[in-house]
C-alpha cells in the first residue's frame, strides 16, 4: 500500500512499450494518462518472437495468460542455410535445459494479439485513461510537473512525470537527447503474416510446421514461424539494398528483393512470393545513450534504444523496461528518483543488447568463407546448450516477491 498521494503520470505513445508503461505504473496505485497520436490504438499486421524474459515481463503485468490464449509456443529455434537449404543449427525450446533455465515459455504472437492483450488490461483499469488523436509536440518542465503541448488542441495536459514511449522517431527524445535522425542500417524488411488455409502445396505443408525458422545468407534472410493459434503464418524477409539513398524511398524495392535472394534454395524462392509486399520497412538504429532521464520525463521503449531487429529483443526489453519502472515507482516516491533508479536497473542491459543485435545481424549476413566457418561453430552446439543466448533472455533483476522483505 502506497504512504503518498498517487501521482499523475503521462504516458506518451500507445506502442507495446506505451501500454506495458501504463499498466506497470497504474498497477503502483499511481493515475495514468496516456495519449497516443493515431486516431485509433493499434499494432501492425505481423509477427513478434517474445523470448522468456518477455513472458516472465507480461507475468509480472497480469497479461500473460492472455497473451498466451493466442500465442503459439513453438518447439525449437532453428537457423538453416539460405542457399544449400541445409540445417545449420537448432535450439529445443522443450527441452529440460530450457525449462530449468528459463522458466517461462519462448512464445510467438500476432503483434496485434499482443498490443490487444495489453489495450483491454488498460481500458479495465480505473486508473488509466487513453487518448487517442493527440500528437505531442513539446514539453515544458517545472520543478514540479510537466506540461505537454499536442498538434491538434491548444490546450495542455499537465502531468507529475511523462514518460515518453513514442518510438523509433520519439519527438520527445528529439528534445531532450538531440542525437540527430536514427541510424539507417540500408537493410530493409518486408513482413505480414497470411492464412495457413490460403496456402497450397507444399508451403502448406511447411507451414504446419510451429518452428520458428530463420534462413541465413548473404545479406538477406527470412524468418518464418506461425501465430495466432497456428492459424497464421508469420513471414518477414530482410536484405540489404544496394541503392540506399536517404531521403528517398527509392531503395530497398520489390526487385531488389527478388535480386537478393535469386540465388537462395528452393523453399526459400517458394515462399517470397508470399511475403507481404505493400510495405517495405527501412531498419533503423540508433547508437545508445546513457540519459534517459531529463528531470521528471523518462524514456523509455524503442525511444530509448531502438535496436535491429536481429536478436527479437525491441518490444521483449520495452516490456522490461515497464516492470522496472513500475519496480522504481513503488521503491521512490519522487518521480524523479523512481526515474533515475529505473535507468540505472535499465540502461546497461539495454545498451548490450542494442549492441549484440547489429554484430549478430552481421553473423547472419555473412558470405563465403565466413558464411562456411559459422555454419561449422553452429554445428558443435548441442540443441539444448543456451550458454550463447542466456543473458540475453534472462533479465538481470529478479521477480519482484524475491528482491523487497
Ligand atoms: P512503437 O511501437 O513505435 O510505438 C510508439 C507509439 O507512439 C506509436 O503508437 C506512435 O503512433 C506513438 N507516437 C509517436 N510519436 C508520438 C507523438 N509525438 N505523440 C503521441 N504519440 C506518438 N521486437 C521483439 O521483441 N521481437 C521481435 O521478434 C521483433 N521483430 C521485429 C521485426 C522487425 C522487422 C522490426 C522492424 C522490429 C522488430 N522488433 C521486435 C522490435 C519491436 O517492434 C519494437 O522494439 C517495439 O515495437 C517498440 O515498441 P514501442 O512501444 O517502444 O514503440
Amino acid at each position: 500500500p502506497m504512504t503518498s498521494p498517487p501521482l499523475h503520470i503521462a504516458v506518451v505513445g500507445g506502442g507495446i512499450g506505451g501500454l506495458a508503461a501504463a499498466l506497470a505504473v497504474a498497477r503502483t496505485g499511481h493515475r495514468v494518462t496516456l495519449v497516443e497520436r493515431a486516431a485509433r490504438f493499434g499494432e501492425i499486421g505481423a509477427g513478434l518472437q517474445l523470448a522468456p524474459n518477455a513472458s516472465l515481463a507480461l507475468e509480472e503485468l497480469g497479461v500473460l495468460d492472455a497473451v498466451q490464449r493466442s500465442a503459439v509456443a513453438p518447439p525449437q529455434l532453428v537457423m538453416m542455410d539460405a542457399l544449400s537449404g541445409e540445417q545449420i543449427a537448432a535450439l529445443d525450446l522443450r527441452s529440460n535445459a530450457y525449462r530449468s533455465r528459463f522458466k517461462h515459455p519462448y512464445l510467438v504472437t500476432h503483434r496485434t494479439d499482443l498490443h490487444q492483450a495489453l489495450l483491454a488490461a488498460c481500458q479495465e483499469h480505473p486508473s488509466i485513461s487513453l487518448r487517442t488523436g493527440h500528437t505531442v509536440t513539446g514539453a515544458e518542465q517545472t520543478p514540479h510537473e510537466v506540461r505537454l503541448d499536442f498538434a491538434e488542441t491548444p490546450e495542455r495536459l499537465t502531468a507529475d512525470a511523462v514518460v515518453a514511449a513514442d518510438g523509433l522517431h520519439s519527438r520527445l527524445r528529439q528534445l531532450l537527447v538531440g542525437d540527430g535522425d536514427p541510424v539507417c542500417s540500408r537493410y530493409v524488411a518486408y513482413r505480414g503474416a497470411l492464412p495457413v488455409s490460403s496456402m497450397t502445396g507444399s508451403m502448406s505443408q511447411h507451414a504446419s510446421s510451429e518452428a520458428v525458422i530463420v534462413w541465413a545468407g548473404p545479406r538477406m534472410h527470412l524468418v518464418q514461424y506461425p501465430v495466432r493459434r497456428g492459424e497464421l503464418y508469420n513471414q518477414v524477409a530482410v536484405f540489404e539494398s544496394d541503392h540506399y539513398t536517404p531521403d528517398s524511398d527509392d531503395w530497398g524495392t520489390e526487385a531488389e528483393l527478388e535480386e537478393r535472394f535469386a540465388g537462395a534454395c528452393s523453399t526459400v524462392r517458394d515462399a517470397l512470393p508470399l511475403v507481404a509486399r505493400d510495405r517495405r520497412w527501412p531498419l533503423f538504429d540508433r547508437l545508445p545513450v546513457a540519459d534517459w532521464v531529463h528531470g521528471r520525463i523518462v524514456l523509455l521503449g524503442d525511444a530509448a534504444h531502438p535496436m535491429l531487429q536481429y536478436l527479437a529483443q525491441g518490444a521483449c526489453q520495452a516490456l522490461e523496461d515497464a516492470v522496472a519502472l513500475g519496480r522504481s515507482l513503488r521503491e521512490h516516491t519522487d518521480p524523479a528518483d523512481a526515474f533515475a533508479s529505473y535507468a540505472g536497473l535499465r540502461s546497461e542491459r539495454a545498451t548490450g543488447i542494442q549492441t549484440s543485435a547489429r554484430r549478430f545481424g552481421d553473423i547472419c549476413h555473412l558470405d563465403g568463407m565466413g558464411a562456411v566457418m559459422r555454419n561449422q561453430l553452429l554445428a558443435t552446439r548441442a540443441p539444448d546448450d543456451f550458454d550463447d543466448i542466456a543473458w540475453v533472455w534472462t533479465p538481470t533483476t529478479e521477480p519482484e516477491a524475491s528482491t523487497t522483505p
